[in-house]
């Protein structure tokens, strides 16, 4: 039988009629690449949303059909992000770091008719132009003047959203594609606000409508962990900044008194910096919330951030899982703990909300589940109603028969359900029958105060199967031998992790997204012999 409630279908339309109608005066505020800043409101977003909505189906865009931004973290994307959905199409984020050849295929892959870009982009699109067949109109929209940006191309119209079912595509991301070609990941109206409304709770990132949020992570990747979502739902101040240097972020901190700042942990390091350089280590008052993913957290950032009575919450999460998979909240026996092992538990990834479930599998026999007994690493698989259950295009599900979505990472979790990252499936070093984490021998590598940045592979052994090389990138300036890591990780790692081998290199290869690319580099040590 049927229940007797409405049946509202849960569209994004809903959440900005929501932050207009109930926050219509809370400020949205942009500091744009050309130094400017400029400030609107939840009701001004949501008027220039309906003007570009209205304009997207003047100009012949039909329901489902896609439209891209290429474009960094302001206002007008905010729009945009409403905007698109609103007229019915499809809002596909561009990465424009990406390299030129996969934008190409990711642009033709999405058949995007469309693009509104930045004017700092302006040369890469032009370069591009003759490698997008698809695309139609190209607008520039990041001006801050009314003309002839994005606000002199946009009607005077309004419009309502176009309606429909709350299960059809809002949004379009694609993975970097560390492995063969990038996977588009299709977001629903639905995955999207329960995400959203997941993303708000207190034990995930506690967004509330005192909030005042500068997410870092970029509009363009991994859908800026829901946050231009959330906000909206609960009438947040958000503070969008199109660069992410630390003086910038620490002085729009200071001047719109930021409660939450969302970045990759390089960005709060960055930050860390920044305030000793200028604050004798204080961060900006109003800030409460360290909200922090896309990598581990290290220890030493997270000891500090709690000393200085901020709280930290660590999210694990990727772009097939909308991103948000788990957080770092504080559990029910929190006080009971001292402050290191609060600071342990903080160094993990969390524990997931209402709507995702996680168990890890053998690595070699996925037919076996784990226990979660806190030590045993395996695959770990995800699902839930935000979760993927087939990439764009794709011809058969991501999922198995159950709807387990493999991640790709090596995972161990605990008792009380916390989730320990250890590593990624393709990067672990299996020695011998038992598995290297890579991650934590590169996490150990880095804490050396001659090193930049550090990265362990496996190497075919005749022995062990494979022993760990590891890349090390020295500090400018800065000395170390390969005996001298040896000896800083014996006391850091197990003994039988120890590298086999320790090579210096002047740099490490890099993905689109800014990641370490294991594959390039496997490339570069292939043929590498032990003697
Ligand atoms: P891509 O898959 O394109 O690199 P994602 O941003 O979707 O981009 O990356 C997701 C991956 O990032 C996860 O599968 C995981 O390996 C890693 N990751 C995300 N958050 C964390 C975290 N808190 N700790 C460790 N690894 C993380």
């Amino acid at each position: 039988m049927l229940s007797g409630m409405q049946d509202w279908p849960l569209r994004v339309g809903r959440l900005i009629d929501h932050a207009a109608r109930e926050h219509g005066h809370r400020a949205i505020v942009s500091r744009w690449a050309d130094g400017r800043e400029t400030a609107t409101t939840w009701a001004g977003v949501r008027h220039d949303a309906a003007r570009l909505a209205a304009t997207l189906r003047r100009i012949g865009v039909q329901p489902g059909d896609r439209v891209a931004t290429l474009a960094m973290n302001h206002a007008h994307h905010l729009a945009a992000w409403y905007g698109i959905p609103g007229a019915g199409a499809i809002l596909h984020t561009l990465n424009p770091r990406l390299f030129h050849d996969q934008l190409e295929f990711i642009v033709n892959h999405a058949e995007d008719r469309v693009l509104l870009f930045d004017a700092v982009f302006a040369p890469l699109v032009e370069q591009m132009k003759p490698r997008w067949p698809t695309i139609e109109h190209y607008v520039c929209f990041d001006s801050a003047e009314p003309a002839p940006g994005f606000a002199g191309w946009i009607g005077t119209d309004t419009a309502e959203w176009v309606e429909g079912d709350e299960r059809e595509a809002c949004m379009l991301s694609y993975t970097s594609g560390t492995t063969g070609n990038p996977k588009g990941v299709l977001y629903s109206h639905r995955s999207t606000v329960l995400h959203a409304l997941a993303v708000l709770q207190p034990e995930v990132f506690g967004m509330e409508s005192r909030s005042v949020a500068l997410p870092v992570v970029p509009m363009f990747h991994a859908a800026c962990w829901g946050l231009p979502w959330a906000s909206a739902s609960v009438g947040a101040k958000v503070v969008l900044s199109a660069v992410a240097e630390p003086a910038v972020l620490f002085d729009l901190m200071q001047r719109h008194a930021v409660t939450a700042m969302a970045g990759v942990p390089t960005v709060w390091l960055g930050l860390a910096q920044h305030a000793d350089a200028v604050a004798g280590g204080a961060f900006p008052p109003a800030l409460k919330d360290v909200l922090c993913g896309g990598s581990a957290l290290p220890r030493a950032l997270i000891e500090r951030f709690m000393g200085q009575g901020l709280r930290v919450s660590h999210a694990w999460g990727m772009t097939e899982t909308s991103p948000i998979g788990t957080a770092g909240g504080e559990p029910w026996n929190w006080d009971s703990l001292d402050f290191q092992a609060q600071v342990t538990l903080k160094a993990k990834q969390g524990r997931p909300p209402f709507g995702v479930e996680m168990r890890c599998v053998d690595l070699g026999d996925p037919a076996q589940v784990l226990p979660r007994d806190g030590q045993t690493a395996g695959a770990l698989q995800v699902r839930g109603p935000w979760v993927i259950q087939r990439y764009f295009k794709a011809e058969a599900d991501a999922v198995d028969g159950d709807g387990w979505f493999d991640t790709g990472d090596v995972a161990i979790l605990h008792p009380d359900g916390t989730l320990q990252i250890t590593d990624r499936t393709k990067d672990v070093i299996k020695s011998g029958g038992e598995w290297i984490s890579s991650v934590e021998l590169e996490n150990a590598a880095v804490g050396h105060p001659a090193v930049a940045e550090a990265a362990a592979i496996g190497i075919a052994h005749p022995r062990w199967d494979e022993r760990p090389l590891l890349a090390v990138v020295l500090r400018p300036g800065m000395q170390a031998s390969a005996q001298d890591m040896l000896d800083y990780l014996a006391t850091r790692v197990a003994k039988w992790w120890l590298p086999d081998a320790v090579v210096f290199v002047e740099s490490l290869p890099h993905t689109g997204t800014g990641k370490i690319s294991k594959k390039d580099l496997r490339a570069q040590f292939h043929g590498f012999s032990w003697n």
